[in-house]
Formats: C-alpha cells, sequence, structure tokens
C-alpha cells in the first residue's frame, strides 16, 4: 500500500483536539491551521462545539464523511476503542501520537500489541504510537506538535526520536533548509524505517533520505531494500544505541570482537548508507547531496583568497584521501591571463586578498571546465575589499552553468551574511569550515564509487554439504552445541580447506605411535568438548621432536588439566602434525548477529587476536571484492602484503578462504558462531592451512 495518504491527505480529522493551550491537542490543531493546510480539517472533541473556528465533531462518525487521515491524541487506554472506531468509519491511515505504550513497561507494550492487532485486522495503517507526528511542507501539512512549518525542499527526513526531529526541525528553519517530509516514527509498532525510506525512496519530491534511528526491525529486508533505494538516492543516517547484547553472551573469538555496533556499520556499508556522526554533519551532507551534482572523481580544485584557510582545505583533502587536483597546463595559462601576476596560479588557487567577484567568478569558471577537476571549494575570508554578496552571486551563477559539484567556505559571520543568503537561495551548500567542506565531498565520492562498484557476484565453490550436514545435525541431536577442533575442521574439510593431518590419542604410546606415522615434529592439543581456547589451560605443546617428548607432555597435560578442571571431559590428545611455513597466523570468523546475519571477520590470529583487535568486518555472503577488501581495512594487511624486504603471502588464500567461510555459515544457518584460528597463510603459490577451528551451533 501507498503511504500517499499520509502524505498528501484530502482530509485530516484530530481526535482529541483541544482548546486548551499548551495542550498537544491543542500545539497540533492550530499547527495545522497556521502551515495553511488546503484540506478538510475536522477537530473530534466530545466537549467542544468549534476549536479556533472550526466545527468540531463529537466523533469520527458524525463527521458525516470519512477524512483521509486520521491523527489520533488522546490517552493510551482509549486508542484500541479509537482504532475501532476508525475502522468502522473506512479509516485507512492513523498517526497515534499518544505516548505510555510500549515505551512505558508491560501494560504499554499490551495495549500497543492491542492497537496493532486491530489494525492488522482492519487493514489500517498507522505511524507511531509515541511520536511528534509528519510533515509535508509542500503540502501545508503539519501534522505533528514539532514546530513551524519549514520550507518545502528536497530532503525526507525520518526520525525514531520525536525531541531530536523537534531540534532539527529548529535548526532547519532557523538556516533556511528545506524538506520534502519529515516523519517521527515513534515506537513503529506498524509503519517502520523500512516503510518511510520505500515512500521517500519513491516520491518525486524526495532526493535525499536522510534519518536518525535507534533500531531496525528487520535488518535482512533492510539491507536488501536500502541498496535498491541506494542506488537512485542518497541515504543518510544517524545511528545511535548499538546492542551490545550479542557480543556478551559470546565465546568465540569473532563473538566477543563483534558487537551490534559492527553489525550496523557492515550492513550500512553494503546498503550504500551513509553514516553521519553528528546533526551538524548529516546537514553538511544533505545539502550537498541535495543541491549538487555528484562527483565524477575525487579530485578537488580550491579557490581562495587566504593562504591560510587554502591550506586547512589541502590538508584536509590530503587527510581523507581525496585528490588536490594538478591544473592542466591551459588552465594555469587562462588563470594567469586573468588574474595579478601575485595570485597562484596551481591548487590552492589564491585569487589575493583584494580579490573582487571578478576574480573568483573568472578563476571558478577556468577552474570548472579543467578535466582535472571533478569538484571545487571556494574559500572566502571578508578582508576590507572582499564583496561577500557578490561574489556569492558569482559562484552561483558559475556552479549552475556547470555540471560539477560546488561547495562554499565563506569564513567569518556577519560580514559574509549577505553572501550566505545568495548562497542558500542559489542552492550552494555554504560550510563552518574547509575541513567539513572537504569531509562532505569524501561522502560523495565514497558514494559515487559505492554506486559504481562491480555487480555483486558471490562465487559458489563445489563442497560436500552432506558431510557437514551430518556432523552438524550429530551435534545438534546430542545436544552437543559446540563442536570441537577435530570435528569443526572435518566440517571445513568439507568446504575445501586444508587442515594439519592427525589423530586421537588416549594413552602415551598411542600418541607416540601417531607421532612417528606422521613424522616429526608434532604437536600435541588436548580434546575436550569443555575446552575452547586449549593454550588457555596449557593443552598446547608445539615443537615436540622425540618419542619421549610426546610421551612426556602427553603424560603432563593429562596430569594438569584435569587438575585445573575438574569438571572438564577429557577425551584425549589430539596428534597433530606440525605446520611448518614461515607464515603468518590469521583469523577468520563469523558471528551470527541477530538483526543483519551471518558476520564474517578477518584479523590478524593467533592467541593474542582480542588483545591487537586488529580485525574487519563484513556481512556475508561475501563476493572477492568484499573478501580482499576486508583484508585492506586491516593493519594487518600492510605485514601480509609484505614490508621491508619481508616476502608478503598469499593475500588470494585469504580471501578464497573467507568466501569458502562465507558459504558454510550462509548454507548453515544453524552455525552460530566459529572461527578458523590461526589460518597459517605462506608464500604465495603455498598451501594455507587451517591449523585450528571451533564452531558454535543451535537448533533452528
Ligand atoms: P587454542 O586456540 O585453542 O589455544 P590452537 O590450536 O589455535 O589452540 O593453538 C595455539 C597456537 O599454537 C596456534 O596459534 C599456533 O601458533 C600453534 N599451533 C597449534 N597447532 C599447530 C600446528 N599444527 N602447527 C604449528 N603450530 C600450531
Ligand atoms: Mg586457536
Amino acid at each position: 500500500m501507498s503511504l500517499q495518504s499520509f502524505f498528501n491527505p484530502k482530509s485530516v480529522a484530530i481526535v482529541g483536539a483541544s482548546r486548551q493551550k499548551g495542550k498537544v491537542g491543542y500545539e497540533i490543531l492550530t499547527n495545522m491551521i497556521a502551515g495553511g493546510y488546503e484540506g478538510k480539517i475536522f477537530p473530534v472533541n466530545r466537549k467542544a462545539d468549534s476549536i479556533e473556528g472550526l466545527t468540531c465533531y463529537r466523533d469520527l462518525a458524525s463527521i458525516g464523511e470519512t477524512p483521509e487521515l486520521v491523527i489520533i491524541i488522546v490517552p493510551a487506554k482509549f486508542v484500541s476503542g479509537l482504532m475501532e472506531e476508525c475502522a468502522k468509519a473506512g479509516v485507512r491511515s492513523v498517526i497515534i501520537i499518544t505516548a505510555g505504550f510500549k515505551e512505558v513497561g508491560a501494560e504499554g507494550k499490551r495495549l500497543e500489541e492491542e492497537v496493532a492487532r486491530i489494525a492488522r485486522r482492519t487493514g489500517i495503517r498507522f505511524i507511531g504510537p509515541n511520536c511528534l507526528g509528519l510533515i509535508a511542507p509542500s503540502h501545508k501539512l503539519n501534522a505533528s506538535f514539532g514546530g513551524d512549518l519549514p520550507t518545502p525542499g528536497t530532503i525526507g527526513y525520518i526520525s525514531q526520536s520525536g525531541a531530536l526531529l523537534a531540534a532539527i526541525l529548529d535548526l532547519a528553519n532557523a538556516n533556511g533548509i528545506g524538506f520534502s517530509n519529515l516523519v517521527s516514527i515513534g515506537n513503529k509498532a506498524d509503519i517502520d524505517e523500512l516503510d518511510i525510506i520505500q515512500a521517500f525512496g519513491s516520491q518525486e519530491e524526495t532526493r535525499v533520505i536522510a534519518g536518525y534511528l535507534e533500531s531496525i526491525t528487520d535488518g535482512n529486508a533492510f539491507v536488501h531494500e536500502a541498496e535498491q533505494i541506494s542506488y537512485k538516492k542518497p541515504i543518510l543516517l544517524m545511528k545511535s544505541g548499538g546492542t551490545e547484547a550479542g557480543a556478551k553472551a559470546a565465546s568465540s573469538h569473532t563473538g566477543s570482537l563483534a558487537g551490534g555496533e559492527v553489525a550496523y556499520e557492515s550492513a550500512f556499508k553494503r546498503a550504500g548508507v551513509i553514516r553521519c556522526n553528528s546533526i551538524e554533519q548529516q546537514f553538511d551532507f544533505a545539502q550537498a547531496f541535495a543541491n549538487q551534482p555528484l562527483p565524477k572523481g575525487p579530485s578537488v580544485a580550491v579557490i581562495t583568497n587566504a593562504g591560510g584557510p587554502g591550506i586547512m582545505a589541502a590538508d584536509a583533502i590530503e587527510g581523507e584521501g581525496l585528490t588536490f587536483a594538478k591544473m592542466s597546463e591551459d588552465t594555469t595559462k587562462k588563470l594567469a591571463e586573468n588574474l595579478p601576476p601575485a595570485a597562484n596560479i596551481h591548487n590552492p588557487i589564491d585569487v589575493l586578498g583584494d580579490a573582487l567577484a571578478d576574480r573568483y567568478e573568472c578563476a571558478l569558471d577556468v577552474v570548472l571546465d579543467d578535466p582535472n577537476v571533478d569538484s571545487a571549494i571556494v574559500l572566502l575570508t571578508p578582508q576590507a575589499m572582499t564583496q561577500a554578496k557578490e561574489t556569492a552571486e558569482a559562484v552561483v551563477r558559475i556552479a549552475k552553468k556547470k555540471t560539477k559539484p560546488v561547495l562554499a567556505c565563506f569564513l567569518g559571520a556577519k560580514k559574509v551574511e549577505a553572501g550566505l543568503d545568495v548562497l542558500r537561495q542559489g542552492n550552494v551548500p555554504q560550510y563552518d569550515s574547509p575541513e567539513s567542506a572537504v569531509v562532505t565531498l569524501k561522502a560523495m565520492v565514497d558514494h559515487v564509487r559505492w554506486r559504481n562498484r562491480p555487480k555483486r557476484v558471490v562465487r559458489l565453490f563445489s563442497v560436500n554439504r552432506r558431510k557437514a550436514e551430518s556432523i552438524v545435525e550429530r551435534h545438534l541431536r546430542q545436544g552437543l552445541l559446540e563442536i570441537g577442533e577435530a570435528e569443526a575442521k572435518e566440517i571445513i574439510e568439507a568446504y575445501g580447506f586444508a587442515t594439519p593431518k592427525g589423530s586421537i590419542a588416549t594413552t602415551a604410546d598411542q600418541a607416540a605411535n601417531i607421532a612417528h606415522q606422521l613424522g616429526y615434529p608434532v604437536v600435541l592439543k588436548i580434546w575436550s568438548p569443555d575446552i575452547l581456547h586449549k593454550s588457555d589451560v596449557g593443552g598446547v605443546k608445539v615443537g615436540l621432536k622425540t618419542e619421549q617428548e610426546v610421551k612426556d607432555a602427553f603424560d603432563l597435560m593429562m596430569y594438569r588439566i584435569p587438575k585445573k578442571l575438574p569438571e572438564a571431559h577429557i577425551l584425549g590428545v589430539l596428534v597433530q602434525e606440525m605446520v611448518r611455513t614461515s607464515g603468518k597466523e590469521v583469523i577468520l570468523g563469523m558471528h551470527r548477529d541477530p538483526h543483519f546475519g551471518p558476520l564474517m571477520m578477518f584479523g590478524m590470529g593467533g592467541i593474542m587476536v582480542e588483545v591487537l583487535k586488529d580485525v574487519s568486518f563484513y556481512l556475508a555472503p561475501l563476493t572477492a571484492e568484499e573478501a580482499k577488501q576486508m583484508l585492506v581495512n586491516t593493519k594487518t594487511y600492510h605485514i601480509l602484503k609484505g614490508v621491508r624486504g619481508q616476502e608478503g603471502v598469499d593475500l588470494e588464500a585469504i580471501a578464497e578462504g573467507l568466501q569458502r567461510l562465507s558459504q558454510l555459515v550462509t548454507e548453515f544457518p544453524e552455525i552460530k558462531e566459529m572461527d578458523i584460528n590461526p589460518y597459517v597463510v605462506g608464500a604465495p603459490g603455498t598451501t594455507a592451512i587451517a591449523v585450528d577451528a571451533r564452531i558454535t551451533v543451535e537448533k533452528k
């Protein structure tokens, strides 16, 4: 169902409209009237005949026609009854402003569920409860108590916090920022963030989707839909309140390093959602995306009338990983012809402190024509001769003619005020500092890169799924939720991983026999379903070179570990071939996030992984590019690539390992978390080996 009735209704009933100043029912009614809403308004209130000059109705039935949108402001305990009344009157769209639901406790939660049930049964869609309402400036609809109607614009805003929306509205109104719509979704008992984002996605009037979220109802649907919409319209989100619940309960390395925050971060990356760290930054980004074309590349030109800010911009460009544009000869020649001899004709172009508007106009015009330039930042400081207003007019004029983004940074306050008005009218975004302009350009460049990334193709490896399935199923059947090293390795072998040879010994003699067959040196590892991290309890002994060493190590383990862990069920000792590569130890892992599903991890491995915390995450299923990107996103990457004459390792093998693991966890939703740690990788061309693995399963 389209939500258009919410944004552009022909008539609105306000149930709980009030004559009393300061009451929400009064504020909403007067906001509706003050906004100049052109449809019909029906205040509903049992006790009044008229409010603010409008006829008041006793109930919905007595209106005599069906309002397209109903706003409910009555106390929580009456809302269910009213929903039934709405259904009888044929109402399809409702905004429930009323608070006192899920957010206040069990009784409120029960009421909210009841309201949602009635809505589902009767086909009503509703926003809220516990929200601030909805604003659609282009339809002069202010169905909220958030503040004055802002000017119409192209930003669609969605907020899970009513209070924050009120602040944003105030700030936007003070700065003349326009919106297509603003929606406060409150407890989102029916319509949630995704419904609104989808509605914005298909609205002509919305070019940029922005919002503040605390949680996402359906992680998978969100990633999938937001990804589609991001190709057409940028989605800029602030997100707070990461859920750490998942991390606390984890027993794997990956689980303890992956909090809810990481999952959100990965989901946003995957869906192309641009994350904003503050309201200011969100406005900075939104204005550029809404009003300027997207840059084709990372090359930035800077035009300034003072050296200092030019250097600040240059530093920021470098710091953000953008390119400081190198002008073509043609450009420097034209600039030399048109600017005074003392001017700097190379980036940052310094038109000098006495520059009037004409120098800016000429410089910007020439620079934007340069094929080496993808975007421009115009810096201005108010000096004695500076024409802030005229310069702004010139900037607007040129920006309109070109197809490259132009961002302004007029520094100062009173002296540049007239210029700022002109920039705003002319849709050239203005920034408080060179840095914030650069950070905005960086967000635009990244977004373009995201849009142009290769189509996602997930490679499917041929594997022995049956084998893995039988082990997983047996564990689940027996209620064994931790799959230890020996069997975890059988599972990953079925998915194409190489592992060291080895078998289980229950006596010292047996251990020596196995060692003899494997060839020395060997490794001994304690085998117990109750011991997750073997080294921690002295359960790993590497580099055993003789029969005697093996026997001694066996006896020592069998003596010491039961003393340390009397409860642990010890099945024996794993005698394993010693992996002798000069390789590096990395970790490949997965933690299943409750909202977004399998979250893959890569990082520097071995026993120090949780100390170093040099890890990166991405949602499965992984493409080859995403797997490689996971490597690049860690510091370990530089070591793995080879530093200071050291030979690098087989990066492809790691990326392939991540993809194989991604396939395993995608095909087995029963796998809750797992680590391959260490995964030992050697020089390119050598086989990477999964030296240790552990898997936690759960019933699905
Ligand atoms: P855990 O993680 O349970 O403590 P591991 O099997 O990962 O036990 O062993 C700990 C460390 O011992 C590994 O990080 C690795 O450095 C070393 N190690 C274990 N098995 C081998 C092996 N087969 N060959 C070489 N080194 C090994
Ligand atoms: Mg390990």
